[in-house]
């Protein structure tokens, strides 16, 4: 489509081989037809992918030998790991994962114990691209640039292999469900738009069709590329929307964020109003605190009045630190006054944690360093 903007364009180049986690249901069937299989070796696959987690075909022994040789062809390895780390007693662990062509990303898995009358939550944090093309200065990703875009199989792996660890038990805390899934890894999720719909299916597809996972616990987030918001909200899917925003106007925002010079404020957060008007559901809006920088009185009322009359929760980040950069995060008082303002104006806001970063595997520490 030549009237997109560029930033759809990202280079196709280097994408690895069609693997079974690429196709819709119908595809699979005719995916086993052509192998010479009868189509409900699909369902079978199906089965042991979605629901066991199971992507060796030596290991699928409900299948006969012949055509667990015949799968195979289907079951390309994409990710390779090549190392993980744990921290957090044990209940953030993140994946270092080498692609076949060489390139590198993460993936972040996250357990939060049950709290008051909120569930336990298994989160795993995943990536769109290797590397990312927005350039955001506070983003340790940012700063080596877009490699490619991962295909919907690369994305999907990772979610495989968290839903694989949980269960059995690589979190501390033993066994576990994965429960959420957010696209806050590498990369801009919305610049990869059709690969990161697909595995927007295999995600919410009821099992053993797909992973099952309910929408709203999926959180699609992105720098605020309108023209794909606006089609996320057509395509109708219910999952959670996060808008980085980091700046309530866009003097500040066209530094933090350099895609704001082609998308305002404004008109980011009329996308992210009508996805909400779309879904029923507000969507969050996230916003790293960055001392002295975004983090002063009149920015927070500027975000309090922006926000009020919109259905919108504000989700802080303390900035966590990247190699090189002068900027520290938001003393607490700061961040207390900041929660005020905007909590006076009806706001509502929390404040993530700082999840992994003793291990580079916090927002925006993501660089893959071998
Ligand atoms: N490209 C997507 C996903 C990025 S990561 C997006 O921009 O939304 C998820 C969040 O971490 C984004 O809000 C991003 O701006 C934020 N982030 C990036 N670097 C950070 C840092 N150093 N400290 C805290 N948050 C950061």
């Amino acid at each position: 489509m030549s009237s997109l903007p560029l930033v759809f364009d990202a280079p196709r180049r280097g994408l690895p081989p069609t693997h079974f986690a690429d196709l819709d249901p119908g595809a699979r069937r005719a995916a086993v037809t052509e192998l010479g299989l009868p189509g409900f070796r699909a369902d079978q696959l199906s089965r042991q992918y979605y629901t066991r987690f199971e992507n060796d075909p030596a290991a699928m022994t409900d299948l006969p030998a012949a055509a667990r040789e015949k799968l195979a062809a289907l079951l390309p390895t994409l990710l390779t790991e090549v190392r993980s780390t744990t921290t957090d007693d044990g209940m953030t662990r993140k994946t270092l994962w080498r692609l076949h062509d060489g390139a590198l990303v993460e993936s972040v898995l996250m357990r939060y114990p049950a709290r008051g009358d909120s569930r336990e939550r298994v989160t795993v944090c995943i990536s769109s691209q290797a590397g990312c093309g927005m350039a955001c200065p506070f983003c340790a990703t940012g700063q080596g640039g877009l490699t490619r875009n991962l295909s919907t199989a690369e994305i999907v792996e990772q979610v495989r292999a968290a839903a694989r660890a949980a269960a059995r038990g690589d979190l501390g805390g033993g066994p576990g469900r994965l429960s959420n899934v957010v696209f806050m890894g590498m990369g801009e999720p919305l610049a990869n738009y059709n690969r990161v719909l697909a595995t927007l299916h295999r995600l919410i597809e009821p099992a053993p069709a797909g992973f099952g996972l309910s929408r709203r616990s999926i959180t699609v987030s992105s720098v605020g590329l309108v023209p794909a918001i606006t089609r996320l909200a057509d395509a109708d899917l219910g999952v959670t929307l996060a808008v980085s925003l980091h700046a309530p106007d866009d003097e500040l925002r066209d530094t933090l964020v350099p895609v704001n010079t082609r998308w305002k404020v404004a008109e980011v957060l009329e996308a992210a109003d009508i996805y909400a008007a779309k879904t029923g559901r507000r969507y969050s809006i996230e916003y790293a605190m960055i001392r002295d920088v975004n983090d002063q009185a009149w920015r927070a009322e500027l975000l309090g009045d922006l926000l009020a009359p919109r259905l919108a929760h504000v989700n802080l980040i303390p900035l966590n630190p990247t190699p090189g950069s002068e900027w520290d995060a938001s003393p607490k008082n700061v961040e207390r006054a900041f929660v005020e303002r905007l909590e006076v104006r009806g706001v509502s806001v929390t404040v993530r944690d700082t999840r992994g970063q003793d291990i580079d595997g916090a927002c925006g520490q993501l660089a893959a360093a071998p």
